[in-house]
C-alpha cells in the first residue's frame, strides 16, 4: 500500500491537501467509530511504538506539558517518566538516529554526518566521494550503514516505520512514507519552506500511524514527526507555529492510547517519547567552504562535488557542525600528528573565526586535541580500559581542568562519570561524544563545532535558517525522553533508547553496543 492513494496530487496543491484532510479524518471515522480495528495475526505481547519529535527541545516540550498544552504527553510524565538525556556529536536528523535504531554512535554505525567525504571509497558507487543525505542520496543511509549490527526493525517480528530516515529491516508497506509520490511532496514542501505543508503532513503521518499500528499491532513501530524541527528552522524554537507541532505529537499519543483502549489491549502499549536534537537560534552564516576556498585551498563542497580540488572537502550537519577533510588523494585517513607541519596555519585562521567555538583534531581512534577559540587546547584521551582523560595544555576548552585535577579523576572517569560531570556544563558527555566521532573512519581530519550564533553554511539553503543544531553545545546535545513505563534504571543518553526497547521486546540484548538498557 502506498503513503496514501493520491498523496502526489495532494501535495501539490494546498486546497487539494485540506480535501485530503476531510477524506482521512472520515477515514479516521468510519474505522473508529464503529468498531475497533484489529490485528489479524496473533498480537505480541507489547506494542512498543517509538515516537520521534525531531528537534524538540527539553526545556520547550516540558514547558508546553506544563502550561497544559500537551496534556497526553503530560499524563505520559504522570504514569510514567520523564528525563532529560543526551543526543550525540553530530546532534543532527539521520546521523542522530543511529542510537535509536542501532544502539551506536553515529561515526561507529558508518554516517559520520548528514554529508560526509568517502575517502576510502568503501560506501559510494559511482563518480565522486562525495555524500549527502539531504535530497535523493537520503535512500542511500540504510546502504552505508555498519552490516555488522543489527537495526531495531530486523529485531522486530512484525516492525512497521514511518517517515524514518534509517529504514533497514523494513520491507514494502512497513515502511510509511517511503514513495516516490511522498518524497516528492516532502522535497516540494522543503524547497518553499511551505509551513502549513509540514503540518499538513505530520497529521496525516500522525493518523496514518495510528491506525496501522492499531490494525497490525506490530512488534516495534518506529515513528518520527519532522513539523517540529522543520519550522524552528524556518521560524525560531519559540514561535507559536512549532508548539502547534507539539500539539500534534501529543495528539499522536492520545490517538494511539484512545484506540489500543478501544481495542482492548491498552495494557500492551508501550510508549516513547524522544528528539534526536535541540535548536539555537542563528544570526549569522560562515560560508565556510567559500572561507577555505577564499585562503587559496582548492575545495570541495556541495553542490559542487565535482568541481574544485582535492586540498580540502567541507561536509557541514546541521548546519553547526563540519567535518574538514584534507589531503583527499590519501586513502588512508591521516592523523593530526602527521597533517601538523602542513595544516597548522589553516587550523590558527580557523580559530580566529568567531563562528567557530571548537576545532576537534583525531591524533588517532582513540585520542583527540580540542583547540577553543581564545580557550586554548587540550588533550581528550580514551585508555584502553574505557576511561577517559582530559589534560589541560594550552588552556581548558571545555571546562574540565578542575575536575580532572581531582585525585578521584587520577585514574580516568568512566562514560557514566564523564556524563555525570558534564551534563551541567555546556558541553554535556563531551568527552565521550568527542572521541566516538574523532575515532570514526569516515570522520574529517578537522570537525568543527560552531559558535553560538552561527552556522557553517551561508549558500544554497532553500530557506535561510533562523535557527541550527549539530554542534556540541547543550542547546544542541540535550533533548527530552518520555516513558509510559517508568525507567527503573538511569537513562543517560539515547544510546540507551535501543536496548531499552529491546527489554521491552522480550529480546536479548546484544554486547558492544554504545548503551546501556534503563530496564
Ligand atoms: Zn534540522
Amino acid at each position: 500500500m502506498g503513503f496514501l492513494p493520491d498523496d502526489g496530487a495532494a501535495g501539490a496543491a494546498g486546497a487539494a491537501d485540506d480535501v485530503l484532510d476531510v477524506r482521512l479524518g472520515a477515514m479516521a471515522d468510519e474505522v473508529y467509530l464503529e468498531g475497533c480495528p484489529r490485528a489479524t495475526h496473533s498480537p505480541p505481547d507489547v506494542t512498543l511504538v517509538i515516537l520521534v519529535a525531531d528537534g524538540a527541545r527539553p526545556d520547550a516540550l516540558f514547558a508546553a506539558m506544563d502550561s497544559g498544552a500537551l496534556p497526553a504527553l503530560a499524563a505520559l510524565r504522570a504514569t510514567g517518566s520523564a528525563h532529560t538525556v543526551t543526543s550525540v556529536f553530530p546532534s543532527v536528523t539521520g546521523p542522530a538516529y543511529t542510537p535509536f535504531l542501532l544502539g551506536l554512535h553515529p561515526g561507529r554505525a558508518g554516517i559520520p554526518g548528514i554529508r560526509w567525504w568517502d575517502r576510502a571509497g568503501t560506501a559510494r558507487r559511482g563518480p565522486g566521494r562525495a555524500r549527502s543525505y539531504v535530497g535523493w542520496e537520503a535512500l542511500r543511509q540504510d546502504v552505508d550503514l555498519s552490516a555488522e549490527h543489527r537495526t531495531l526493525f530486523e529485531h522486530g517480528e512484525r516492525p512497521l516505520g514511518a517517515f524514518t530516515p534509517i529504514g533497514r529491516g523494513l520491507v514494502g508497506a512497513q515502511r510509511i512514507g517511503a514513495g516516490l509520490s511522498f518524497g516528492l511532496r516532502m522535497g516540494w514542501t522543503h524547497f518553499r519552506g511551505d509551513v502549513p505543508g509540514w503540518l499538513r503532513i505530520d497529521r496525516e503521518l500522525s493518523e496514518r500511524v495510528a491506525h496501522r499500528v492499531a490494525t497490525e499491532r506490530p512488534d516495534i513501530a518506529f515513528f518520527a514527526q519532522p513539523g517540529i524541527d522543520k519550522l524552528s528552522h524556518q521560524l525560531g524554537h519559540g514561535s507559536p507555529l512549532v508548539l502547534d507541532a507539539m500539539r500534534i505529537v501529543d495528539g499522536t499519543v492520545a490517538r494511539l492510547q484512545e484506540l489500543a483502549r478501544r481495542g482492548g489491549w491498552a495494557d500492551e502499549l508501550r510508549i516513547m517519547v524522544v528528539s534526536d536534537h535541540g535548536h539555537s537560534p542563528v544570526q549569522s552564516h560562515e560560508d565556510l567552504a567559500g572561507l577555505l576556498a577564499q585562503w587559496g585551498l582548492r575545495v570541495r563542497a556541495h553542490p559542487w562535488v565535482f568541481l574544485g580540488g582535492g586540498d580540502a572537502a567541507v561536509m557541514v550537519s546541521g548546519n553547526a557542525m563540519a567535518h574538514v577533510y584534507l589531503e583527499l588523494a590519501a586513502r588512508e585517513r591521516p592523523w593530526w600528528p602527521a597533517l601538523a607541519p602542513r595544516w597548522t596555519g589553516l587550523l590558527e585562521q580557523l580559530l580566529t573565526r568567531p563562528s567557530v567555538d571548537l576545532a576537534l583534531l583525531p591524533r588517532d581512534g582513540a585520542s583527540c586535541e580540542v583547540h577553543a577559540r581564545q580557550r586554548g587546547s587540550a588533550l581528550v584521551h580514551r585508555d584502553d580500559q574505557g576511561r577517559y582523560h582530559y589534560t589541560p595544555r594550552t588552556g581548558d576548552p571545555l571546562g574540565l581542568a578542575a575536575v580532572f585535577a581531582a585525585p578521584t579523576a587520577a585514574r580516568g572517569l568512566s562514560a557514566d562519570e564523564v556524563h555525570a560531570v558534564t551534563f551541567d556544563s555546556d558541553y554535556p558527555d563531551s568527552l565521550v561524544q568527542i572521541i566516538a566521532l574523532a575515532g570514526a573512519p569516515r570522520s574529517g581530519e578537522i570537525i568543527l563545532s560552531a559558535a553560538r550564533d552561527w552556522d557553517f553554511r551561508a549558500k544554497y539553503e532553500p530557506i535561510p535558517h533562523r535557527s541550527a543544531h549539530g554542534a556540541l553545545h547543550r542547546e544542541h546535545l540535550l533533548v527530552p525522553l518520555l516513558l509510559s513505563q517508568a525507567a527503573t534504571g538511569v537513562p543517560r543518553r539515547t544510546t540507551d533508547v535501543f536496548p531499552s526497547a529491546l527489554q521491552l521486546m522480550r529480546r536479548r540484548v546484544p554486547g558492544g553496543l554504545d548503551g546501556t538498557g534503563f530496564y
